[in-house]
């Protein structure tokens, strides 16, 4: 498993002011692993509940994993058939990467499982993958193209994600999971064509707060592909905006102020 890479003051500095005299909020640091597991499932209940506020809910689609601290070689999941806004921490489920359910009392999606643990044993860098179908997302991803540098925040997507162009119908096995792994080879994201978004995270906020940024980064290029000729952000530029916007602490401060929100309007993915 790849620790959050902590950033030096001088980085922190460089993207706020008020750092020398109060703290940037950064990841919290666990020494009991228990505590960890029960506050990285918080986490992740409350991505669903995110979901469900940016409309990323639709029927029985869309899964989030996130890798137990405990036990690497299983992931926790949203169970079957249960809205994302309704979701606690303690419906979550824990599956192994063999496909056996080892904690939870519901069923999954069996795409879930087919993608994500794929995914979760080709990149030990990687703890949480996100996935929904999503309307801007599924339509951008009829195109066939990758996103484009066209403002700060789609540089986060530069030379950082793929298309897997393959589309063969509902993932059922693990061998179409191994085929999305390995067109998403390292990078963050992967659009799967006449599909979806899929996004990763060191940390199940940035697996998030990825995807979001990259479904309204689709709408964007729609709206302005549709609009006119797209102007690009240099080559040059657009790297350097992708270290910055795709570090580990900018990618997971994205999801904060959307987990203030969510924690504010209803705290019961806590239980
Ligand atoms: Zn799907």
């Amino acid at each position: 498993m790849t620790a959050f890479e902590k950033p030096n003051e001088a980085t922190i500095a460089s993207m706020t002011r008020g750092s020398d005299k109060f703290t940037v909020a950064q990841p919290p640091q666990f020494s009991d692993k228990k505590e960890q597991q029960q506050y990285e499932k918080q986490r992740l209940a409350a991505a669903f509940r995110i979901f469900a506020m940016k409309g990323f809910d639709e029927g029985l689609a869309g899964h989030i994993t996130l890798r137990d601290c405990i036990d690497p070689d299983t992931f926790w999941v949203n169970p079957l058939a249960i809205h994302f806004a309704h979701i606690k921490a303690s419906d979550l489920v824990r599956v192994s990467h063999q496909g056996e359910i080892v904690e939870g009392h519901h069923p999954i999606n069996n795409a879930a499982f087919a993608i994500h643990s794929r995914i979760h044993m080709a990149r030990p860098d990687v703890n949480a993958v996100a996935h929904a179908h999503t309307v801007y997302g599924r339509a951008f991803s009829a195109l066939g193209q990758r996103l484009q540098p066209i403002s700060q925040d789609a540089c986060m997507f530069y030379n950082n994600h793929a298309l897997f162009a393959e589309f063969t119908g509902v993932v059922s096995a693990t061998e179409e999971g191994d085929l999305i792994a390995g067109a998403l080879e390292n990078n963050m994201a992967v659009i799967l064509q006449n599909h979806g978004l899929l996004t990763t995270g060191k940390t199940v906020d940035a697996a998030a707060a990825n995807f979001v940024l990259m479904d309204s980064c689709c709408q964007s290029q729609l709206l302005a592909q549709s609009a006119g000729e797209l102007t690009l952000v240099p080559d040059a530029i657009a790297q350097q905006t992708q270290r910055i916007n795709g570090s580990d602490l900018v990618t997971w401060g994205n999801f904060q102020p959307m987990y203030m929100q969510v924690l504010a309007q209803d705290d019961s993915f806590l239980d």
